[in-house]
């Protein structure tokens, strides 16, 4: 088959011939329609996220079934599938319990493994992890379900509980954050945005915020004398009257994580979905008794509950189409990794390799 491959960390990922991949006794291997270019994999090919080199990177996808194991029950080949970008193994306690996200022994296709930047990729325990494609969603709309879409729905819907008018507040409106943007606001919560960004925050309107706030603008109007933070505290108390409900790190970042639960309103939840991979990061837990406020982490989402999500895809009050951006070859696949050196795009890169 033809997939992505690089050698070493930073060196060029090439479109390569390489063997096609061994379907495990308890997975399937799935014929990749559509792969979705995440931040993620550009941390694996930095060396952040440490892989086997070399490596063919990719974890958020659609495709179809072409093999099956011999320990498979439910799932065939010609099914329509995606999979959640941590798959369970299906037998531990955590997984038996419905989440897989949490799984110990989970596996990461593009990055335990090989993963979708390829004609052909295998997953493990495919019971436990495949989720069912309905039928008229077309592989691109759903490339990205597996990773920030999903993420971001279970940090919204799991862990914030929004209802609606409730106001939600989103950090950081890159993929997950314009993701949480948009079914915040199909869940009817009030959803204030906040980013340094005028082009990321233009976009968070589109998708639905309600209100927009510029973090430099804010922390610049906060007095010399406050702590760091406080600006965007103030500002998102100001538009709430007393601040959010729910607020969302979705960015990862000692800052943003900080601002998040400033900013939350008293009994509120802060939910942290952006990877903190240099280590411990101080919050105010000093206002987190005294507000009794509610901290969650969020990683991703399981297979389990998905079709929640999908029903809202499939009826229309989702639309995660409206976040793809550029549509490509398999063959541009390095050349998109490579570019996420500089500014991220505005939309969601998809690589398309077939419906
Ligand atoms: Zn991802
Ligand atoms: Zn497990």
């Amino acid at each position: 088959m033809k997939a992505v491959v690089y050698a070493g960390y930073g060196t060029t990922p090439a479109l390569t011939e390489v063997p096609d991949p061994a379907c495990p006794a308890g997975g399937v291997v799935i014929a990749v329609g559509a792969t979705g270019v995440c931040r993620s994999d550009w941390h694996a090919w930095k060396g952040h996220d440490p892989v086997v080199l070399p490596h063919i990177g990719g974890h958020e996808f659609a495709g179809v079934v072409v093999t099956a194991g011999p320990q498979v029950t439910a799932w065939h080949a010609g099914d329509r599938v995606t999979v959640p970008f941590a798959c369970g193994c299906g037998r531990c306690e955590h997984c038996l319990a419905g989440d897989a996200q949490v799984c110990p022994r989970q596996t990461q296709p593009g990055f335990t493994g090989p993963g979708s930047f390829a004609e052909l990729v295998a997953v493990h325990a495919a019971d436990a992890n495949l989720v069912a494609l309905p039928a008229d969603l077309d592989f691109v709309t759903t490339a990205c379900l597996g990773c920030r879409f999903a993420t971001a729905f279970r940090a919204v819907t799991a862990h914030g509980r929004v209802r609606p008018g409730d106001w939600l507040a989103v950090h950081g409106c890159g993929g997950v954050g314009v993701s949480a943007v948009m079914i915040g606001a199909a869940l009817g919560a009030r959803v204030l945005a906040v980013d340094v960004s005028a082009a990321a925050l233009n976009r968070a309107r589109e998708l639905g915020a309600e209100v927009a706030v510029d973090a430099n603008t804010a922390s610049a109007a906060a007095d010399a004398g406050n702590a760091a933070g406080a600006g965007v505290a103030r500002a998102v108390a100001e538009v709430t009257g007393g601040g959010a409900h729910v607020s969302i790190d979705a960015l990862g970042s000692p800052a943003l994580a900080a601002d998040s639960v400033r900013c939350l309103r008293r009994r509120g939840r802060h939910v942290q979905v952006g990877l903190l991979p240099s280590g411990p990061v101080p919050l105010p837990m000093d206002l987190v008794i005294a507000r009794e406020l509610e901290i969650y982490g969020s990683h991703g989402m399981a297979a389990r509950d998905y079709p929640a999500m999908l029903a809202m895809v499939a009826d229309g009050t989702l639309r995660p189409g409206l976040l793809v951006g550029e549509v490509i070859g398999l063959g541009d696949a390095g050349r998109a990794l490579a570019a996420m050196d500089g500014l991220t795009p505005a939309g969601m890169t998809v690589v398309r390799l077939a419906g």
